[in-house]
């Protein structure tokens, strides 16, 4: 990639897009086109030196014409999403998001010259009944098949998947995804219904200690088990996964798994704080047990996410410490 070759970038209001849109500009790419539905005012991060398309609805498939001309690189993050509070109530809203992978990948086609396009996929693309128990063996790429993927979303992500595949083998669209599980740090969602485990808990003990309150509300009995990668993690994934040979999917996550009842102990060791648990069982609880078994991302990149959740958990209650005082003085925050 030549610094100022057209790098087009969808979901950019959001979390980890924005990052990434940060994160190119900050590798000095000159030609960065960033695109969101939200009106600007609502992104996460807004970059300067960036072309910023705000209020662009990636399902239609004029808009993603439009945005797709003469891009060398395309990285599809755009998706209507949340924490499993949103997803497991919002499902047509999830599944509606094929709609922006297929006019991306129709556009990617027939617009332009694109090199790499990348799809951001998720471990909720895996069968859900290889995940019904806390102590579960980390699942590998080929467990999304036979395919019994988390209503909804999951099966969104294993669509949009297979259609990448099929693109690339129909088309020769050079397309490549990952599955990302639980991504966290600064700049990502921390309340309104939308946000996911680091960031709810971080801002729980924030909020408790704000008020004085030595009680925490805990979704499900907080042995539930997962892994969270780091924002920095899941960036530098992306980069070689994009540039890279791999053509099937790959887990992009962090292999460290903890309990929910863990998180919350790092939380709180942070402030050092020790709250009283409410565990409120009939809240959307997800899977009982998930991790990312990294042995294929090693054999092929060398390499696999390494910030420890306590060390990335520690700059994102910062960051949301920041967010919460900013909030409380009525100025304007992500959320
Ligand atoms: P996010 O919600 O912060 O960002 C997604 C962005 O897409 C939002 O800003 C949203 O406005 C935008 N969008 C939604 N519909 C759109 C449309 N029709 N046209 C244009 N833009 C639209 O989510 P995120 O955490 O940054 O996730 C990015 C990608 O990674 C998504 O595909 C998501 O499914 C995937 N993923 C994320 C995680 C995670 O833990 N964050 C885990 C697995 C997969």
């Amino acid at each position: 990639m030549k610094k100022d070759d057209l790098i087009v970038v969808a979901g950019a209001g959001g979390f980890i897009a924005g990052a990434m849109v940060a994160s190119l500009r900050n590798k000095d790419f000159t030609n960065i086109r960033a695109v969101d539905i939200k009106p600007l005012d609502q992104w996460y991060q807004v970059v300067e030196g960036a072309e910023n398309l705000p209020e662009c609805d990636l399902k239609e498939k004029d808009n993603c014409y439009r945005v797709a001309e003469g891009a060398k690189e395309i990285y599809n993050l755009a998706a209507d999403m949340g924490g499993m509070g949103f997803i497991e109530t919002h499902k047509a809203e999830c599944m509606l998001s094929v709609l922006i992978n297929t006019h991306m990948l129709m556009a990617t086609r027939d617009v332009g010259n694109v090199e790499r396009y990348f799809y951001s996929s998720s471990a909720c693309a895996y069968n859900t009944q290889m995940q019904q128990d806390s102590d579960l063996t980390a699942l590998k790429e080929e467990d999304a098949y036979p395919a019994m993927a988390e209503d909804g979303y999951g099966w969104e992500k294993l669509f949009s998947e297979r259609m990448c595949r099929h693109f690339r083998e129909d088309y020769g669209i050079e397309a490549r995804v990952a599955r990302f599980h639980n991504v966290y740090g600064p700049f990502g969602t921390w309340d309104g219904g939308r946000e996911k485990a680091p960031a709810a808990i971080c801002r729980k003990v924030i909020e408790a200690i704000d008020t004085g309150s030595d009680q925490i509300e805990i979704w499900g009995d907080g042995e539930q088990t997962r892994s969270f990668m780091y924002i920095d993690d899941c960036l530098k994934g992306i980069d070689m996964l994009t540039h890279g040979d791999v053509i099937e999917p790959l887990n992009l996550g962090s292999s460290e798994l903890v309990s929910i009842n863990q998180l919350v102990d790092y939380v709180e060791a942070i402030p050092g704080v020790k709250l009283n648990r409410n565990y409120k069982l009939d809240a959307p609880k997800g899977v009982r047990g998930r991790n990312s078994d990294n042995t294929k991302i090693k054999q092929c990149f060398n390499w696999e996410p390494s910030t420890t959740l306590q060390e990335g958990l520690k700059h994102t209650y910062e960051w949301i410490m920041e967010q919460y005082q900013a909030r409380k003085a009525g100025k304007r925050t992500v959320v």
